[in-house]
């Protein structure tokens, strides 16, 4: 069966296509919307890619030039459009309404719908990718795949906030976490390394990219995750602080005369590593640590430091730990960082390899007696996305 997985965003369509759970094509639409549009399209069996700037008006006619490269006697990877038996569509935020992903029908939309105000940025392009899908791809079915949804089996006690009893329930107000597409992907790869049932580990994954989060994941179930109510809580982010003093918004609200959304841009786009250090590229903090940049290794420092508190956090509520879980773009790709998160360790029985450690495509870093292994495994969340497709459709 061939599966389109899409991820729309407000003013761009990132798409890739699978035969079962081979990749043939993907691309990228990008300033949907504005004066001047981008389509990238790569054929991945025969290595082509095609580029095209020209405006695109809107969703609608961004996803129909993709249909165009896709059934391209050329270029393309499909016959006829019919041969498209689902599309897949990344939804950031399923509320409490989904634990699973779920074939999209009208109830299933009025519920996407319903989580708007919890993600009033994300739900709504999401649901512009799945309304332009079904009249583009009117035979094909419809699901959607929920970041949210594996975080769903957190208990009570690690969902909930300290709050008034009413901002739960008549705000929704809780931890609902994110990257869960990820969490789960890497995690059954951890599985499948280690050649043992994702039922009987122990494990914490880490998310690291310019949005970054961990879970602790307890025979294949979510059991905590860093990201709470939205993607702020939790970790030092590319532009995001991450954990604070929940005072610390209204201090600078008062002290700055900003408004609520003002404090938002701070917290969201103006901290983290961007805050820190003026990058929110961890190539360009690398290079500015080893040029023995403070800025740089304080940054470094703060960010490997919570994690390591993270760790200890989730190694007491696991009750031990098989293996610590390195994916996404820092996580896959910074050799420095991993270091910095492991180190001193050893006490827990976490100890690595740093010879390992170095290698560009080596997934175990642990040293030979370290108690706990420390993998990098490269998430995939396109292929988790086909999969939980197979698994609806059954
Ligand atoms: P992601 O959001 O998963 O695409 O990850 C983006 C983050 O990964 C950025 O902070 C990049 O600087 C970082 N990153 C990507 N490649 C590398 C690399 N080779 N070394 C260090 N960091 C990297």
């Amino acid at each position: 069966m061939k599966t389109l997985v899409l991820n729309s965003g407000s003013s761009s369509l990132k798409y890739r296509l699978f035969s079962g759970e081979t990749p043939l094509a993907d691309g990228l639409a990008e300033q949907i919307g504005e004066p001047t549009g981008h389509l990238v399209y790569h054929n991945l069996e025969k290595k082509l890619e095609h580029n095209l700037t020209e405006p695109l008006k809107d969703h609608k006619e961004a996803l129909k030039q993709v249909l165009a490269f896709l059934t391209d006697p050329q270029l393309g990877v499909l016959a006829n459009p019919e041969e498209l038996g689902a599309v897949g569509h990344r939804v950031v935020h399923g509320g409490e309404h989904f634990s699973a992903s779920a074939l999209i029908d009208d109830e299933v939309l009025a519920a996407i719908h319903a989580c708007v105000p919890l993600a009033p940025l994300h739900n709504p392009a999401n649901i512009l990718g799945i309304e332009t899908a079904k009249e583009v791809f009117p035979k094909a079915k419809q699901i959607a795949v929920f970041d949210t949804a594996f975080h769903q089996s957190l208990p009570e006690r690690a969902y909930r906030y300290a709050l008034p009893e009413s901002h739960y329930k008549d705000l929704g107000i809780r931890r609902y976490g994110f990257h869960g597409t990820s969490h789960r992907y890497v995690a059954q790869e951890a599985a499948r390394f280690l050649g043992r049932p994702l039922e009987e580990l122990k494990l914490i994954t880490l998310h690291l990219g310019n949005g970054s989060s961990m879970a602790a994941i307890k025979g294949g179930r979510s059991i905590d995750t860093t990201m709470g109510l939205t993607p702020l809580e939790g970790l030092v982010m590319g532009t995001r602080s991450g954990d604070l003093d929940p005072a610390i918004p209204g201090f600078l609200a008062q002290h700055l005369s900003l408004d609520a959304a003002g404090v938002d841009q701070v917290l969201n786009k103006k901290s983290g590593f961007k805050g820190l250090t003026g990058s929110n590229d961890l190539r360009t903090i690398e290079a500015g640590y080893q040029a023995g940049g403070q800025a740089e290794r304080l940054a470094l420092e703060l960010a490997s430091y919570r994690i390591q508190k993270y760790i200890g956090a989730y190694l007491a509520i696991l009750g031990g730990l098989d293996a610590l879980v390195f994916t996404a773009g820092i996580g896959e790709h910074s050799a420095l960082f991993r270091k910095l998160c492991v180190e001193g360790l050893e006490h827990l029985g976490i100890e690595l390899d740093p010879q390992a450690n170095q290698h560009p495509h080596q997934p175990d870093l642990s040293a030979q007696h370290s108690k706990t292994k420390i993998l990098t495994l490269p998430t995939n969340e396109e292929l988790q996305i086909v999969r939980e497709c197979l698994g609806v459709i059954g």
